[in-house]
């Protein structure tokens, strides 16, 4: 059966101190190879090498939104990448456009060598190593000979957004940072996987709103209503970092497929066909 591989690079919510910052990977049935969200720092090309993947075989990174815990690993990707294949295509970074401007500024910040403007960037060699790729609400982009994806408005900051991507007539879904989004229950009907952060449980509603996040059960809750046929909870906060059964247990009462949270380098498969 041809499967979809999904490899959990970083897990934890944006002040977690005991996992990497959000970035899964998907190998689709086409052998296209999908990165979704950049992590922090250097943990994302930490947490690949150790699951046996190579800066240059990250090709398209489709990004959620801003915030540094998702988007400020890019420049690693690239640097490592560039290094790697001395040349070759660039890395194509898909996301909104307000997005993909504060990744301008975040390359012109740290990325010395390169010039970097709405296109890209460019190496001292002339080399474009980055295009930035805007994307708008529903615009269905093709990323291999079986494999698309499009986007959806997530309720997080301005500019986020989740994905849709679909390969050999499965879809996963990915929610980005949201609260309770009913957005993404359109866009996730069907789906075989839906990769959906919990912040917390219902006991902090208010705590989880205020800064733009969903709880478990509003995980769970969209899980049911999109009819998915699996949900996996991801961006875990410290209180739940040791014991995550209570994010579980609090999904389940909304929604009755399988639930499981993920960890750092957690992987699981989803058949396609
Ligand atoms: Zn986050
Ligand atoms: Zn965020």
């Amino acid at each position: 059966m041809p499967k979809i591989r999904v490899t959990f690079l970083g897990t934890g919510a944006g002040a977690s101190i005991h996992r990497a910052h959000t970035a899964i990977v998907l190998d689709l049935p086409d052998g296209t190879r999908l990165l979704l969200d950049a992590s922090s720092g250097n943990s994302v090309m930490r947490n690949a090498t150790q699951a046996g993947m190579q800066a240059q075989d990250f090709h398209h990174i489709l990004l959620s939104h801003h915030h540094g815990d998702h988007m400020s690993g890019l420049t690693q990707v690239q640097l490592l990448r560039t290094r790697a294949l001395n040349g070759g295509s660039p890395l194509e970074v898909y996301s909104t456009g307000e997005a993909l401007e504060h990744a301008t500024l975040l390359f012109q910040a740290i990325a010395p060598g390169l010039t970097v403007g709405p296109g890209g960037a460019v190496n001292a060699e002339g080399r474009q190593v980055v295009r930035w790729n805007p994307v708008t609400d529903g615009q269905i982009i093709e990323l291999g000979p079986d494999t698309r994806a499009w986007s959806f408005p997530a309720d997080h900051i301005s500019g986020a957004i989740g994905w849709r991507i679909e390969s050999d007539g499965a879809a996963i879904v990915f929610s980005g940072d949201t609260r309770f989004n009913p957005k993404l229950v359109e866009a996730a009907r069907g789906a075989r996987l839906l990769i959906h952060e919990a912040y917390g449980t219902e006991d902090d509603r208010e705590g989880a709103n205020r800064v733009a996040h969903s709880t478990a059960g509003d995980a769970g809750r969209s899980a049911a209503l999109a009819g998915v046929e699996e949900l996996v909870l991801t961006h875990i906060t410290n209180p739940f970092h040791a014991d995550t059964q209570p994010l579980i247990d609090e999904a389940r009462q909304q929604y009755e497929g399988p639930v499981s949270t993920a960890s750092d380098l957690h992987q699981l498969t989803v058949e396609t066909g």
